[in-house]
């Protein structure tokens, strides 16, 4: 499936030769006529980058998560890194990382030469578990980077109080947190920045693309100036003639064209349909696996109706989670696409556990989730008929590998 970004599994493929009844893949993009008019639109026009599509995808995304500011990128992990540059890590500096996340959270601290120090989950909800953050400050820690896994917001308020303590700058990953509010304040807010991603499973699309948002004006502006080559805005606005600029800083080219912002704003417009439909799989799908021995829901005691329900993650009792491969065999088979989040804790990534010698018993709750873990989807192509197929066919699927 070209759309599982983990890649370790395939969802939906059929094994067999019969075909499943149904097939219902971890994640599918939902785009229709408005997508393809908008996208056809800039094709008519001259224009397909530094054009107004983006301005507006900017603005929108401002209003709908209430940011001061919002800047597009061609995708999270650029973001990401941006907002660490901008923060200006580099080397000698250490940057408190949640263990289970995406690697990108950890790849952004890293490319700017910054050192990371990995914080294991709670098990409630897989966020970064805020006891164990004080414990991990040394004078060297400039930052925290965390994600709010699978849309469950992590405690901003212990951890924001915990950075101003100690004078941190906080990171957040909204990846796949698009939509969850708490007390009425969009994740990515409390923090100094939240990067979001519409990689085609996320919550919406630009098919690659990201949002970095941001209260403080300063970042904004030194975000801006790193994602186009270190030009300076200014200085093009009031360039003399076409094509004359200065470069004060390095910077990367890391824009979104008008072709992703076009397809953007006509997501945007559909998010709140689709954060019904998430929220509806969610509680359906969790409701049915209440009833199946052997499996647990991550977070089935989280009020979720701020929440983004990315997808819907089951545990496995240890009886279980060592049949696991062959309950994803057979789930595929009966067209239930499936994925892992993640498929290891980022310290247990090869590069990472070369770098800082890092042991599994470090971060045993990160590894607990990804060792016995099957992610399901909940994303709006999922219908209520879905969703009782997929309990069905689960509660047959642990009979047959019992
Ligand atoms: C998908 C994802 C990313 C990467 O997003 P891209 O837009 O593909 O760069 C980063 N962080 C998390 C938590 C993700 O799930």
């Amino acid at each position: 499936m070209a759309h599982d970004e983990t890649s370790v599994i395939d969802s939906g493929t059929p094994a067999s030769a019969t075909a499943p009844p149904r097939t219902i893949p971890f994640g599918r993009p939902q785009l229709d006529e408005a997508e393809k008019r908008a996208v056809m639109d800039v094709l008519d026009g001259p224009t397909l980058t530094h054009g107004p599509r983006v301005g507006q995808f900017e603005a929108d995304f401002a209003a709908f998560t209430g940011a001061e500011h919002a800047v597009a990128t061609s995708s999270c992990a650029a973001a990401l890194h941006l907002a660490c540059l901008a923060l200006g890590l580099g080397p000698g500096d250490d940057v408190l990382v949640s263990a289970q996340t995406h690697v990108a959270t950890a790849h952004a601290v890293e490319l700017c030469g910054a050192n990371c120090v990995f914080i294991d989950s709670e098990r409630k909800t897989g966020n970064i578990d805020v006891d164990r953050i004080e414990a991990a400050i040394t004078p060297d820690t400039k930052a925290i980077a965390l994600v709010h896994y699978l849309g469950f917001p992590a405690a901003m308020d212990r951890i924001t109080s915990i950075a101003h303590a100690h004078g941190l700058a906080v990171i957040e990953d909204c990846a796949i947190a698009l939509g969850t509010t708490v007390e009425g304040k969009h994740v990515g807010l409390s923090g100094d920045v939240g990067c979001f991603s519409f990689y085609p499973i996320k919550h919406i699309t630009t098919a690659e693309g990201g949002m970095l948002i941001t209260r403080r004006a300063d970042i904004a502006r030194a975000v801006s100036q790193y994602r186009a080559f270190g030009i300076d805005r200014n200085v093009v606005s009031e360039r003399p003639l076409p094509g004359m600029y200065d470069v004060q800083s390095l910077g990367l080219n890391y824009r979104m064209n008008e072709i992703g912002a076009a397809l953007g704003i006509e997501q945007l417009k559909k998010l709140p349909g689709f954060l019904a439909a998430r929220r509806r799989n969610f509680r359906a799908l969790a409701e049915g696996l209440a009833d199946i021995d052997g499996v647990s829901v991550l977070g089935a005691s989280q009020p979720i109706e701020h929440c983004a329900c990315y997808c819907l993650v089951m545990m496995l009792d240890a009886w279980l989670s060592s049949r696991r491969v062959a309950l994803i065999a057979a789930l595929n088979s009966r067209g239930v696409g499936t994925s892992v989040y993640y498929p290891k804790p980022v310290p247990r990534m090869t590069y990472y556990r070369r770098k800082y010698n890092t042991r599994e018993s470090d971060t045993p709750v990160a590894a607990w989730i990804s060792d016995a873990s099957l992610a399901l989807p909940i994303g709006p192509h999922v219908s209520p008929d879905d969703i009782d197929y997929m309990i069905t066919s689960i509660a047959d699927v642990i009979e047959e590998v019992r």
